[in-house]
């Protein structure tokens, strides 16, 4: 059994609607749908989550100025621009459905108390019931299954036991991605991408075979597209690799959705609307399937300074560490990479949050360690090189500094990561793309 997770733009309009309905209905096995709002049709056009926290902004003005019927036009203005996107993917389908109802509703909470949230979440709710009403499935609203506790926090095993019990009779649904509510009813949402995290728990509950994931791309790339002209498509990455991966930038998955599917070992299939043949990309929790290349993937990101701390004898001075990371714990700094050496120690932090608190971090690093020195290098850039593959290959650390060195491109840091999944490089901002080009070259181009 599938459960199947559509995003916006696979669902922006009629015709993405119709390449929807024909994927679900080629195979039986999907069974569980979980769609995101309309996205954008064409490049420049406005997402509906994005209309509707307009919408949001334009009620909230209008109840601050009592009712003012200016406002109050504004409001509408959003909210007939909404309904009218909803209508053109309803007439395309030929549908017999009205959300006339609905929208008299949604615009008299928007009027009362009702919040951002709620207003956000709007988006997948109707989607659902437009989605439901074209395959014939039920729709589930997901306030009455997916759970939030008081604080905020996803509750994940009372929705668990609340969602398996609510789908374990019912054949096929429907459940907007998104949002859920806390016990008491009002509506919250997950950040946003936040469907990706819905499909992840659906799956969980159903106990799926597989969570597919389809979207506009066909999985994950070797690389950075931007960067790199047609990367490679990775056919298979572990939950780990993806971890490594996404927290260096690269996002086609929500960060968050593969928790709930990674308990049950069930595997991911990001997959692509657009073209369906492609068998897309296979997140797993392991696999005996080599890579295709030595690496799985490469990603980075800019923008980073690094704090060097020099002090003869540091070394054997107990609790220094603890007190350098402390000075950047009090300013609410996290920091990415702590390489050392005997008399030194480097703590790398991203240079936009660090720039307005330097001062008071060196002062308190002073206070706190007296070191004989400490210089700040700026615009550096991390660039990770992540493979399952790496651990038992030998030579992997040689090649990524040969293909820098012929790249004429200078290494500023280098940390192995200990679960050798991963081996991250610092370089200069100003040679980031072309670092990343010189290891791709090396591991997928010259393999090919
Ligand atoms: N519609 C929401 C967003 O735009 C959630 C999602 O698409 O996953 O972020």
């Amino acid at each position: 059994m599938k459960v199947v997770k559509f995003g916006g733009s696979s669902l922006a309009n009629a015709e993405q609607f119709e390449k929807v309905g024909e994927i679900i209905r080629s195979d039986s096995e999907r069974r569980y749908v979980v769609p995101s709002a309309p996205g954008k049709r064409f490049s420049g056009d406005t997402k509906v989550t994005d209309l509707l926290y307009q919408a949001h902004a334009a009620a909230e003005a209008a109840n601050e100025a009592s009712g003012d019927p200016e406002k109050i036009a504004v409001l509408d203005g959003v909210l007939a621009e909404i309904r009218s996107r909803y209508q053109e993917i309803i007439d395309g389908l030929g549908i017999d459905l009205s959300l006339e109802q609905e929208f008299v509703t949604i615009r008299r909470n928007l009027l009362g108390s009702a919040d951002k949230d709620y207003a956000a979440s709007r988006g997948e709710y109707l989607n659902g019931i437009v989605m439901a009403n074209y395959l014939g499935y039920e729709f589930i609203d997901a306030a009455e299954v997916i759970i939030f506790a008081g604080d905020g926090e996803f509750d994940s095993e009372k929705t668990n036991d609340v969602l398996a019990k609510r789908l374990k009779d019912i054949d096929r649904a429907v459940i907007p991605g998104f949002y859920g509510a806390y016990e008491d009813g009002r509506v919250h949402t997950f950040s946003r991408g936040g469907s990706d995290i819905t499909g992840s728990i659906v799956a969980r509950a159903v106990r799926a075979d597989v969570y597919e994931n389809w979207t506009d791309v066909s999985g994950f790339l070797v690389a950075d597209p931007r960067i790199i002209e047609n990367p490679q498509r990775i056919e298979t990455i572990t939950y780990r690799e993806l971890r490594e991966l996404a927290y260096m930038g690269a996002s086609v998955l929500h960060e968050d959705a593969i928790f709930p599917v990674r308990r049950e070992g069930i595997p991911i299939n990001i997959r692509n609307t657009n073209h369906p043949e492609d068998e897309g990309t296979w997140i797993v929790e392991s696999t005996v399937k080599k890579s295709k290349y030595i690496i799985t993937g490469i990603a980075g990101k800019q923008g980073f300074c690094a704090i060097n701390i020099d002090k003869d004898m540091m070394n054997s001075e107990i609790g220094f560490g603890r007190k350098v990371l402390q000075a950047f714990e009090e300013n609410e700094l996290s920091f990415e990479h702590m390489p050392s050496g005997i008399d030194t120690m480097t703590v790398f932090v991203e240079q936009d949050q660090f720039i307005e608190k330097e001062q008071r971090v060196v002062s308190a690093i002073h206070r706190r360690v007296h070191p004989d020195t400490i210089y700040i290098d700026s615009d550096l850039a991390l660039i990770a090189v992540v493979g399952r593959g790496m651990k038992s290959t030998r030579g992997t650390a040689g090649r990524i500094f040969a293909a820098l060195a012929h790249a004429h491109i200078n290494i500023r840091m280098i940390d192995q990561g200990s679960s050798e999944l991963n081996i991250i490089i610092g370089v200069d901002n100003a040679d980031f793309q072309t670092a990343i080009r010189a290891i791709y070259d090396i591991f997928v181009t010259t393999q090919m």
